[in-house]
């Protein structure tokens, strides 16, 4: 049976491969940091890792990682509500719940589940969900497993955010769905805009501060707390596999009757393992340096402000914003991607976005900033888009 299968699949990738859409993965020879080992011996930059505050490898949460795996086992072949919850698991859903001073927290295998997991038990026929258009693809996937009925609006439209309100005003419950950062571009969501609009419309709202916990917003507490809209935020999932330590794991924050009901209803929360006790350990450990140490943000910032200042006196276009997040714009496809190969050449590691990830003629390098950074890292890395620019005759 598999004969024509296989012949099927080989065309589809050739496809694949042909239209330069074939994803190839590099393989790290080093642990994930500012610096990381790309083949034996050769050292690069890293500018691609949404490890912002540089805990990925941090000493104190391998340590913290080691020692919870050795009080705690290394696994617990149980899902939580058969006999999957250990006291770590309880500890960390209330760290979580202080730090973002929500109300309580429910942990998932990775945010990818919470988001998938989130939407089916509390909203469905009847119901509505709005959906910002550049959300994450976890997001969208969770939307389809709700039966409510579905809402696009443009990226960051708050003229379309309402008129979806409006038309969507006989429903019974609806939810303004967001990602708080938005990977392409880095920028942050409106939500003192959105809170409005939802306060007005009476609907719920839920943000996903998977690329902003730990370091945006006062404390790092995320993109409800830069707008200050803490209390109006219903929801908020995040992942623990980017600023807090990398390793996997994602969340579910906000009032108590939701979180309760996911615990109730949630699908993958109930059916699949939660996080592994090691990594349980590695991030609160990551709270506790979040929580402690305004130093590692304020690294990050600096270095955010010095690349883009650089950059931009050395003549590159970037997308303005305020994450750590910066698109350096080469706006063609062709020279993304040369671009891209050539500062690898020259030991920084960033990646060319091209269509479809990014509108046609938007093709950019992404670079992400990391408190991990040195500040001669930090000047290698300019010295080298400007070497790099000039032989492209970009700059
Ligand atoms: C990275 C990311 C996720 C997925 O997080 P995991 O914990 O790795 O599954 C979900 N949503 C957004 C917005 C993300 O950026």
């Amino acid at each position: 049976m598999y004969g024509k299968v296989k012949q099927e699949l080989q065309q589809s990738l050739r496809e694949l491969r042909e239209q330069g859409l074939y994803k190839k993965e590099r393989v790290l020879k080093s642990p994930q940091d500012g610096s990381i080992e790309v083949e034996q011996g050769k050292k690069v930059i890293n500018f691609c890792a949404n490890n912002y505050l540089g805990l990925s490898n941090a000493p104190e949460l391998v340590d913290a990682a080691s020692r919870t795996m050795k009080d705690w086992g290394y696994g617990l072949s149980s899902v939580r509500f058969i006999c999957g919850t250990q006291e770590i698991h309880r500890r960390l859903e209330q760290r979580v719940s202080k730090f973002l001073g929500t109300e309580d927290t429910i942990l998932y295998a990775a945010c990818f589940d919470a988001n998938g997991g989130v939407f089916e038990p509390l909203v469905g026929e009847g119901d509505a969900i709005i959906s910002d258009a550049l959300n994450h693809a976890s997001i969208i996937d969770g939307v389809r497993l709700s039966k409510a009925q579905r809402f696009r609006y443009a990226h960051s439209d708050m003229g379309e955010l309402e008129e979806a309100l409006k038309k969507s005003q006989h429903l019974r419950r609806r939810i303004i769905c967001t990602d708080g950062v938005f990977s392409m571009d880095g920028d942050i969501a409106r939500l003192d805009q959105i809170c409005d609009l939802a306060d007005r419309y009476q609907a719920l709202v839920m943000v996903d501060d998977s690329h902003a916990t730990g370091y945006i917003g006062p404390g790092g507490r995320g993109t409800p707390a830069y707008w200050g809209v803490e209390d109006r935020v219903d929801l908020i999932t995040t992942t623990f596999g980017k600023a807090l330590g990398g390793a996997s794991g994602g969340c579910t924050s906000g009032r108590a009757e939701i979180v309760e009901m996911l615990r109730q209803r949630s699908r993958p929360y109930l059916f699949s393992n939660t996080l592994a006790p090691a990594v349980v350990g590695g991030t609160l450990k990551a709270l506790e340096i979040v929580e402690s140490q305004e130093s590692l943000r304020e690294r990050l910032w600096e270095n955010i402000k010095f690349f883009k200042d650089k950059i931009s006196a050395v003549g590159f276009d970037i997308v303005p914003g305020e994450t750590a997040i910066v698109p350096v714009m080469l706006y063609d496809e062709q020279k993304a991607m040369k671009m891209a190969d050539r500062l690898l050449e020259e030991g920084i590691y960033v990646i060319g976005f091209v269509y479809p990830v990014v509108p046609k003629g938007k093709a950019r390098i992404r670079v992400q900033i990391s408190a991990a950074h040195g500040t001669l890292e930090m000047q290698q890395a300019v010295d080298a888009f400007r070497k790099v620019g000039l032989e492209m005759g970009i700059i």
